[in-house]
């Protein structure tokens, strides 16, 4: 795999070489992160601020070349919860926000409902630019966004991660996770805890799935007292 890195140069590594054991202590990890970023990117950023003006002007795989405009991500920059789904959306690529539209409005009102508010949490995707047509993002590109997501956690350190949706799930725990199956356990990436749930855009397909999603925010919510 070739990437290419601030200096213009090239460096060719296979992508996940610097992928950091899961299991790794704390400190291990961040040098991990360390490493994995600056390979990757050839930099390491300060603040959220420096990493989305980088976001803002990659053009690391094919969907920039599409899309309208890269979608970060928005919150609390030192939120204790972080939502994380698949990638923007229509609506998302238009406005240059994460979770607006439909979805994005069930998912405000899931957080109302836990008494929290977008101002609160950390919101973003996996992918930062929309994939034609709303497909799934591919593997190459989420390899090549994977990155960004990984230095917003090591940025924001957020103590819960909720995954959003199959696809969300599938790219943070297990390319073979089911989302019906490990929605609603505990799971660990990047040494922060995640739990999986349903992704709204299938609360508005399936009402069915309201009760269980809000169940797993009820477990978020109970984590996040317990640990205070
Ligand atoms: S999807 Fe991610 S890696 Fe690809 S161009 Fe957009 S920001 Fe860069």
């Amino acid at each position: 795999v070739r990437s290419r890195n601030e200096g213009g140069g090239e460096i060719r590594q296979e992508r996940f070489d610097f992928l950091p054991d899961e299991k790794e202590e704390e400190g291990e990890l961040e040098a991990s992160w360390t490493s994995y970023w600056q390979a990757q990117r050839g930099a390491l950023d300060q603040d959220l601020d420096q990493l989305c003006e980088r976001a803002l002007t990659c053009e690391e795989c094919g969907l920039r070349a599409t899309c309208t405009q890269v979608v970060f991500g928005e919150g609390d920059p030192d939120s204790e919860l972080m939502f994380v789904g698949e990638a923007p959306g229509a609506d998302e690529d238009r406005e240059g926000r994460p979770f607006v539209g439909r979805a994005g409005r069930l998912l405000d009102r899931i957080l109302e409902a836990c008494q929290l508010h977008r101002g609160s949490v950390y919101i973003t995707n996996v992918v930062k630019c929309r994939p034609p047509g709303n497909r799934t993002p591919r593997p190459d590109e989420r390899d090549s966004c994977f990155p960004f997501l990984r230095a917003q956690v090591r940025l924001i350190r957020p103590r819960i991660i909720v995954s959003l949706g199959a696809a969300a799930t599938k790219s943070l725990i297990h390319p073979e996770a089911m989302i019906t199956r490990m929605r609603g356990t505990w799971q660990k990436w990047a040494g922060v805890p995640v739990m999986p749930t349903f992704h709204p855009a299938a609360l508005l397909r399936d009402p069915n799935k309201k009760a269980p999603t809000w169940r797993d925010m009820q477990e978020v919510m109970k984590a996040l007292e317990g640990n205070d």
